[in-house]
């Protein structure tokens, strides 16, 4: 403001001086030019008749000269005027009352160019510049030329004393310099209050502005922006002075579900809330930021170690979890927080801010509520991403290798087929098991063509067992993601018809919990499966939370019942009971039912007893290379035969 009003006070002042300069040259123009007529009228009138032709002719001496003298002293050298000449058409003064004047020839041209355009003509000068003494006034020069008897003999000069011209002239311009202040003044004042009210409004919103860029609208929360920059500056100091700073990302569990079913209002209402509670649990100097949808920041200084960050996630969790009033209903709702610590989880913003969201995703798959980023389960981290690199390479290569797990009808006791278990040969770590790569393949879309390798060999390999005379079925286990392929039946179809095997030695496993999020596209795909004629199997039965009366809905052939159950039933009641019921219902549902996990003689015996149709685990046999499938089948044929013989006998 104060840059403004100098700068307007500046360009005031430059206005209100050129108008004053201004009017000031017009004034002395004008007085010049009443200067000039003043000597023209003069010549044309008052001397002419008095003045011979003779005295433009030679230098005026003697009797003549005092006569001039006389002439000029009483009718011309008044009020102002201090001194005459007359000139020859060329210039030469003739006369002058300044007697030591005459006879001489000024060097300046004006005398012969009024002489010869009878134009009169004016100029300033000082009085001494031509000689002469005397003081040396500064003076205004009158040119006119003399006419007699209508011919144009000389030019007479008359210098007027320039103070009296100027003092008139300023005399005229000072009026106009009072008005012109006064106004200007009253305009510069007037400009004050108008120009307070604009910088404030122009002050108050720049900062809204930036307010706004820093903030989030709905919450009045830092937003991810300021908070990237608190937090680099709280990594700037936590380097000079020790003391560890945790980074936390803070995700509501199912508020989805509330902004679908009480809408957004509500959802809005909600989240601002939050971020109140949230902003109150904090010490001073900690921040919380949204960083948009339900997901929100944390900065937490001054911790002693990472024990400390979980006592401020716990604390938030609490504010988070007391019950919501929203439109008269009461709402719970839950939190999942991640957590990265400084200097141990990352040195850099983005790094920390990356590993409290794995850590976030970390503590939702667990429902553990809060937990410290850990690298090992870090699908995202360095190695994680190095493998999953290697992955790529290995399908291509043929890296991934088959294990076979057979099957075994308790009815009959005879192998009745195989599951294909996928491992990795990796040239430097070895064999690594499913739990190692299935995971982040899942998440990437890797896992389809593994899907595709896995299913190839193993139908390849049931068609070889085949050729050999063993009468075996073969398993394949499908994910997710394969669930939501529209052309993977196609793909089955292809594949059953290249190698002739019958659809139903195949079968397809899927676990539970993955028909659950897509059921529509799921029960789709299924049903184009089943017409293949290939047999569906669930896997890993009672690990999720899928109903039997839901199942009954998808064209199912089999039911795996989890290894869990199996494994324990010997020890714990309640498996039992499961493993017992699972058996009946399935059954009245048509299902055939496969037990997984079969470690004992006893086990066995038992799920005979109940009926179960097949069973599967480290009893008969872990999973084994291919090479090794058919020696092994062979054998328990023969073990099988002999036993049967046995008991004939
Ligand atoms: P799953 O389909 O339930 O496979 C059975 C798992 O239980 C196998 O582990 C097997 O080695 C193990 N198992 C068998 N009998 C016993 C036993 O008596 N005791 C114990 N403790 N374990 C037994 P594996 O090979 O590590 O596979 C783990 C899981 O990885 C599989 O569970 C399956 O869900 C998945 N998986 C394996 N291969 C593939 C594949 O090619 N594609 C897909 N999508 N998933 C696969
Ligand atoms: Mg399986
Ligand atoms: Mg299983």
């Amino acid at each position: 403001m104060l840059r403004v009003l100098v700068s307007s006070a500046i360009a005031l002042l430059v206005a209100g001086a050129a108008m004053l300069a201004y009017t000031n040259r017009y004034a002395l123009d004008r007085a010049e030019q009443n200067a000039s007529a003043h000597t023209n009228f003069i010549a044309r009138t008052i001397v002419r008749d008095r003045l011979r032709k003779a005295d433009f002719e030679r230098p005026v001496t003697g009797r003549r000269r005092a006569i001039l003298d006389r002439l000029f002293s009483s009718e011309v050298l008044v009020d102002g005027a201090i001194r005459v000449k007359l000139y020859r058409p060329d210039g030469h003064v003739t006369y002058s009352n300044a007697h030591d004047l005459i006879d001489t020839r000024p060097i300046e041209q004006t005398v012969e160019s009024v002489a010869r355009t009878g134009q009169p003509a004016t100029d300033v000068t000082h009085l001494n510049d031509e000689g002469g003494k005397g003081p040396n006034t500064k003076a205004l020069e009158t040119y006119a030329p003399v006419y007699l008897q209508g011919k144009r003999v000389g030019v007479m000069e008359i210098y007027q004393d320039y103070g009296p011209v100027a003092a008139a002239a300023a005399s005229s311009v000072w009026p106009v310099a009072a008005v012109l202040g006064v106004v200007l003044f009253v305009l510069y004042v007037s400009l004050f209050p108008l120009l307070r009210r604009v910088t404030r409004r122009l002050r108050r919103q720049v900062e809204e502005i930036e307010h706004q860029a820093m903030h989030d609208s709905l919450t009045g929360l830092p937003n991810r922006v300021l908070f990237r920059d608190r937090l680099e500056q709280a990594l700037y100091g936590a380097r000079r002075s020790p003391g560890e700073v945790a980074v936390m990302f803070l995700d509501l569990d199912r508020f989805k579900e509330v902004n679908d079913t009480l809408g957004h209002e509500s959802g809005d209402i909600l989240l601002r809330e939050v971020g109140q509670r949230l902003a109150h649990s904090l010490r001073a100097g900690d921040s919380v930021a949204r960083l948009g949808g339900d997901e929100f920041a944390v900065l937490a200084l001054g911790l002693d170690d990472a024990d400390g960050a979980l006592v401020v996630a716990r604390k938030l969790r609490q504010a988070v979890e007391w019950p919501f009033t929203l439109r008269g209903l009461t709402l719970e709702v839950e939190a999942s927080i991640g957590i990265a610590m400084f200097p141990d989880h990352g040195t850099d913003v983005d790094t920390l801010l990356r590993h409290a969201d794995v850590a976030m995703y970390q503590s939702k798959e667990a429902h553990s509520g809060a937990g410290i980023y850990s690298p090992e389960r870090d699908v995202y981290s360095p190695d994680r991403l190095k493998l999953l690199g290697e992955l790529r390479r290995a399908i291509e290569q043929g890296e991934l290798v088959l294990h076979y797990q057979p099957k075994i009808s308790l009815r009959t006791s005879e192998v009745i087929g195989f599951e294909a278990l996928v491992r990795w040969q990796h040239p430097e770590q070895g064999l690594l098991g499913p739990e190692r790569f299935l995971p982040f393949a899942e998440h990437t879309g890797l896992i389809k063509p593994l899907t595709r390798y896995v299913m190839r060999e193993a139908v390849r390999s049931c068609a070889r067992w085949l050729e050999m005379g063993l009468d075996l079925g073969v398993a394949v286990n499908l994910s997710g993601r394969d669930l939501l392929d529209l052309h993977l039946p196609d793909e089955v179809r292809l594949l059953l018809s290249e190698t002739g095997i019958e659809p139903g030695r195949l079968e397809l496993e899927i676990t539970e919990n993955i028909i659950l999020s897509d059921p529509v596209r799921t029960r789709t795909i299924l049903g184009r499966l089943k017409d293949l004629g290939v047999r569906l199997a669930i896997d890993d039965f009672g690990s999720g939370y899928s109903s039997l009366g839901y199942l009954k809905r998808l064209p199912l052939d089999v039911l795996k019942i989890d290894k869990s159950f199996v494994m324990s039933m010997m020890a714990d009641d309640d498996s039992a009971a499961i493993v017992r019921s699972t058996i009946d219902l399935a059954h009245n549902l048509g299902l055939e039912v496969v037990a997984e996990g079969v470690a004992t003689e006893h086990i066995s015996a038992v799920l005979a007893a109940l009926h179960c149709d097949a069973a599967q685990g480290f009893y008969y046999s872990a999973p084994m290379a291919d090479s090794e499938v058919a020696g092994w089948a062979a054998e328990i044929n023969l073990l099988r035969a002999a036993a049967l013989e046995q008991l004939s006998a």
